[in-house]
């Protein structure tokens, strides 16, 4: 490898994949550590010092800690040239959900489990560090290496308190990824462009009178105010955006009453909005407020809304930087596993990073049918094929090389 800049032609792939698969079984034994033993979002207190171990290991340097929990880990690796700061970032936080898998490194904690594939994104990336770390006389920069608690917490994302501590500075350009269960396991996607959908958070109480059901005359019924919310709210995705533009407007929750022959006082609701958009993101509020206090005045009853903004950012992936690497993973994967990944809907707190610097989150299969890997995201019967840990290993071992020879700015095209 070139000391001074990293043409991707000449990143030594083959040594890298061999490498990876070298760690399979020690990955698939730390990962499985880190699944029996999975932590809430913003109690990561034993994963972080885990990891830090590991990476001092290594002869890094970690750091613990963010804002003032001692949650999350950064350590760097500095090469040997004071070229740009790349960044490798893994969320680490599991969340409460209770597994119903019967695997023998089933959670050792009922209510808490790793179902989203973050214990195998922990495994990836110190695996990297340790690659990257072999390396590191040839690297003509620095890699920081990012483990992020809390990406599922919602309301505070772990994302952000790292990024209001200051761990992007210096950094040129960061690259994430996912574990993915409906891609099989060996291959990999990319994406330019938008990736993935912001999210946001709503409630609407409606407060009308209560009183019984046999004289809804003398009551204000919150129920039917709630009712046509639900129709009308439906109606900003398809009178009022964009028809070229993606929106989803989902009810997740309404309570209203508790026996048959009572009209409630109040009529509840929370849900949540998606886009790709971050100008369709901002004007849905106003009219969400609006239609709300509307449908409530047509009804008697008043409305209260809270909006917030959970992941308020869309996953949108550099041009340049996404071009780079797919062309890094072909090298990887091969073009037979490598594709482009449809539009997700989901949401990745990885998009307040691209708020701040050019980012490419990329997509790794993991899934495997006959293993009893198949599962969706976030259901309790989520796992992930450990195999799928040196395809990742190695995707993120070379694309950080590639990075480092090529910032924002200086990739062709
Ligand atoms: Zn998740
Ligand atoms: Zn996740």
């Amino acid at each position: 490898m070139d000391a001074a800049k990293i043409d991707i032609a000449k990143i030594d792939v083959a040594k890298i994949k061999s490498r990876a698969l070298s760690l399979a079984e020690e990955m698939t034994r730390l990962r499985r550590h880190f699944h029996e033993n999975p932590e809430l979002p913003w109690q990561e207190m034993e994963t972080s010092r885990l990891i830090a171990s590991k990476l001092e290991e290594l002869g890094l340097n970690p750091q613990i800690g963010v804002g003032d929990q001692p949650v999350g880990v950064v350590a760097d690796l500095a090469g040997n040239a004071s070229g740009p700061c790349v960044a490798l970032r893994a969320d680490i936080d599991a969340f409460a959900i209770t597994e119903e898998t019967d695997v023998p490194y089933k959670s050792c904690k009922p209510g808490v489990m790793h179902a989203c594939g973050h214990d195998g994104h922990i495994t990836m990336l110190l695996a990297a560090a340790k690659l990257l770390s072999e390396m590191k006389d040839q690297l003509p920069g620095r890699v920081r290496f990012i483990f992020q608690p809390a990406e599922e917490h919602g309301y505070r994302s772990g994302a952000q308190a790292m990024i209001n501590d200051g761990v992007l500075e210096g950094v040129s350009s960061i690259a994430g990824m996912h574990l993915w269960s409906d891609i099989p396991s060996g291959k990999a996607q990319w994406r330019a462009g938008p990736t993935m959908a912001s999210a946001d958070g709503w409630k609407v109480v409606f407060k009308g009178k209560g009183g019984h059901g046999a004289a809804p005359h003398v009551a204000i019924d919150p129920t039917l105010a709630a009712a046509a919310f639900i129709f009308a709210v439906q109606t900003l995705v398809s009178r009022e955006t964009n028809p070229l533009e993606t929106v989803v407007v989902s009810v997740g929750k309404l309570e209203s009453g508790r026996a048959s022959n009572v009209i409630p006082e109040l009529a509840e609701m929370v849900g949540t909005v998606r886009t790709f958009n971050r100008a369709v993101r901002d004007g849905i509020e106003e009219r969400f407020q609006r239609m709300a206090e509307g449908v409530g005045a047509t009804y008697r009853c008043k409305a209260e809304t809270r909006y917030e903004g959970l992941y308020p950012y869309p996953v949108v992936n550099d041009a340049a930087l996404t071009r780079l690497f797919r062309d890094t993973a072909v090298r990887v994967v091969g073009e037979e596993n490598l594709g482009e990944a449809p539009l997700r809907m989901s949401s990745e707190d990885f998009s307040f990073y691209q708020a701040e610097i050019p980012g490419c989150f990329f997509f790794v299969g993991s899934g495997n049918e006959a293993k009893g890997c198949a599962a969706p995201h976030h259901s309790p019967h989520f796992n992930i094929d450990d195999d799928s840990l040196p395809t990742g290993v190695a995707l993120l071992t070379s694309f950080a090389c590639a990075m480092l020879g090529s910032k924002k700015g200086e990739i062709e095209g």
